[in-house]
């Protein structure tokens, strides 16, 4: 895959940027995009802008307002609370159709750019109980991908069945461990690098690192 192009769904966060050193390592030239959707936390667009730049890396930001018209989130919305799915339903984070449209957009820009390979950081492993980030989704989505462009699209989901602390281990074995750590973007609240320790973003993250640092031997 070396001399092939990718496209890598990017959001300035610990999962999308491993991923984006993974494919770095995997694939000739990549080029990142990062959907514009009125994010709450205006920072996630620069965390992206800045890593994508610190990497060298080609990025698209592309316009995505539309989805905070038709699905205003605890993500997008300030009086809408961040909390966790209960009895079986989704949490307020959830945006129905985000991947699906991400994916699809990405999909858009991989033709017009001649790439045949997009990444996405989704995991069913800590599943939080979106249904667009599982497996079975994003096997058929490749293939109606690839049946509405008549093209050979290959989605990577690299994270899909590892746990948190692995993708730590996956960013240690990449060399960007503290890149990771101190420059990416995953709290719901707004916090670079180690987060506001509370919300369930940082809650995930903090133990995937208190665990995978535990097996290293270090704390
Ligand atoms: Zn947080």
């Amino acid at each position: 895959m070396k001399d092939e192009k990718a496209v890598v769904v990017f959001s300035g966060g610990q999962d999308s940027t491993t991923c984006l050193f993974w494919a770095k390592q995997q694939f000739k030239e990549v080029v990142a995009v990062t959907f514009d959707y009125n994010q709450r936390h205006r920072l996630e667009i620069d965390c992206a802008r800045q890593i994508a730049s610190e990497l060298g890396v080609e990025h698209h930001i592309l316009d995505m307002s539309l989805l905070n018209q038709l699905a205003p989130n605890a993500l997008t919305r300030d009086d809408i609370a961040v909390r966790e799915g209960e009895n079986g339903e989704l949490p307020s984070t959830f945006v129905p159709g985000r991947n699906l449209l991400f994916l699809s957009f990405a999909g858009v820009l991989a033709s017009q750019i001649g790439a045949k390979h997009i990444i996405t950081g989704v995991c069913e492993t800590d599943f939080s109980g979106y249904p667009d980030c599982r497996d079975m989704f994003i096997k058929s989505l490749n293939v109606t991908l690839n049946l509405s462009m008549d093209a050979s699209f290959v989605i990577h989901t690299p994270l899909m069945w590892i746990n948190k602390a692995a993708t730590w281990k996956l960013a240690d074995d990449l060399e960007a461990l503290e890149f990771v750590r101190t420059k990416t973007l995953t709290c719901y609240n707004g916090v670079i690098a180690d987060g506001c320790g509370e919300c369930p973003a940082c809650k995930l993250r903090q133990t995937g690192l208190d665990e995978y640092l535990l097996s290293r031997g270090e704390c």
